[in-house]
């Protein structure tokens, strides 16, 4: 059982999907520290790719996506065509280096696009980067999902799809902006059973306006019942100065921190209660499932992506805002979509912004992903290591934390606490603390 220390989750902290984070994005990275850390890529390299469809059938109030809605052809398929183009583009400067073992779709929504381009695509990725048998993952909106899109998948030998919830309460879904009868939902399950997908994934959401805890058990106790493998359950950020779409979601009707952090916890106990094995501190997966296997035997990783079994160095992220990831490089593709049209249709690489990862920030980013992933981390070779276990002091007075020599422990009922405690290790925080949000 948590207990709620609300001075603990006062400072909002980043999600720590990278590190250094978005936050510390700079103008003075681009195409050229791009091109350079591809030239570095070696032939036995492990790599994954990243697409990005910036598109949705229909905006959803909550979203902070870099999406649009998907309701001009023309401008799909020409972000489709220059997809194509950035895909060949940056196989080329591979010329064969690098072991393409994992292609994920997302967005946006990737079913917003027609169920033939997301094939075509998909093959072309796998031919340009000598993909045989690559693992495919395709985030799916259950709104609009068809059979034709479930066939697509089948034939490009799709794995995992991760489904947009949210929640199964009719109301809240009105709340949102959102609205997907549960039937839409099941059936989307049942046609992505039928296309041999294995793992399918469910984002829920807690802490929604006027969400009450019987109705977030209701929507968990829905996902397990129709077989979901996976679940990342996430709180509600609601930050309209920052995503102005948020400002139609009724403000007044949101749970206060002590109700976030109860949903939270009722959401750890009702999954792990139901089987589910926690991994790291939002998603929970049935121990057989492959993300499960990896938390157990210490290959858990964290991405843009969130938690993942990937353990591939290098993510390279092709579309409009897509994010890539080298060991010593962060970097960013243009968001603006006419910027990032003009970059790949002269040639160039598209990177606009990032940050090069110095030696320290490589070994905070170990450590940070560590604590998160496997609740502990050795801080051997981090400088600074009194500062940070002084940050720490208040965490290990209440037993949430303690140490080993320079191993660096936390107990299981840290879990909701574990970006606040993965944030003293940051050199970088103070700067621009309004741009994340409460760590439950
Ligand atoms: S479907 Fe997903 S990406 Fe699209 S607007 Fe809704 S939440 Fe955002």
């Amino acid at each position: 059982m948590w207990t709620y220390h609300p001075d603990l989750l006062a400072t909002p902290v980043p999600r720590y999907t990278s590190y250094p984070t978005a936050a510390e994005f700079g103008e003075g990275v681009g195409s050229a520290e791009m091109a350079a850390a591809l030239e570095r890529v070696e032939p036995d390299t492990e790599v994954s790719l990243y697409l990005h469809i910036p598109f949705c059938r229909e905006i959803c109030w909550y979203c902070g996506c870099n999406t649009g809605a998907a309701n001009r052809a023309a401008r799909l398929d020409a972000y489709l065509a220059r997809l194509s183009e950035e895909i060949d583009g940056v196989a080329r400067r591979l010329a064969g280096r690098g072991k393409v073992g994992r292609i994920a779709f997302g967005g946006g929504s990737p079913n917003a696009i027609a169920p033939h381009a997301f094939l075509q695509l998909a093959e072309q990725a796998k031919a340009a980067f000598g993909a045989t048998a690559p693992v495919l993952s395709v985030e799916v909106d259950p709104r609009g999902f068809d059979g034709a899109w479930a066939e697509a998948m089948a034939k490009a030998g799709v794995s995992r799809a991760s489904l947009g919830v949210q929640t199964f309460d009719a109301g809240l879904q009105a709340a949102i902006g959102r609205v997907q009868p549960r039937e839409d939902i099941a059936a989307t399950v049942g046609l992505l059973r039928g296309a041999g997908v294995e793992s399918i994934n469910f984002d829920l959401m807690y802490g929604l306006p006027g969400q009450t805890d019987d109705a977030l058990a209701a929507s968990i106790a829905e996902s397990v019942a129709m077989g979901a493998d996976r679940l990342a359950v996430f709180g509600y950020a609601h930050v309209p100065h920052l995503i102005p779409r948020q400002r139609r979601i009724d403000a007044g009707a949101l749970p206060d921190a002590a109700a976030r952090f109860g949903q939270a916890a009722l959401a750890h106990d009702a999954l792990t209660g139901a089987g589910y094995d926690p991994i790291g501190f939002d998603h929970f997966a049935r121990p057989g499932d492959a993300i499960a296997v990896a938390a157990r035997e210490g290959r858990l990783r964290r991405n843009f992506q969130g938690f993942t079994e990937d353990e591939a160095e290098v993510l390279i992220g092709l579309g409009a805002s897509a994010i890539s990831e080298f060991p010593d490089l962060l970097v960013q593709n243009e968001k603006n979509a006419g910027r990032w049209h003009m970059a790949v249709s002269s040639g160039r690489l598209a990177a606009a912004r990032g940050v090069r990862r110095s030696s320290d920030d490589q070994w905070r980013a170990a450590v940070i992903e560590e604590l998160l992933c496997q609740g502990q981390a050795d801080l051997a070779g981090i400088s600074g290591r009194a500062a940070i276990a002084l940050r720490l002091a208040r965490f290990a007075a209440l037993n949430l934390v303690r140490w080993e020599g320079s191993v660096l422990l936390l107990a299981p009922e840290a879990l909701p606490y574990a970006r606040v405690i993965a944030s003293a290790v940051d050199q970088y925080r103070g700067a621009a603390p309004t741009r994340f949000s409460s760590a439950v």
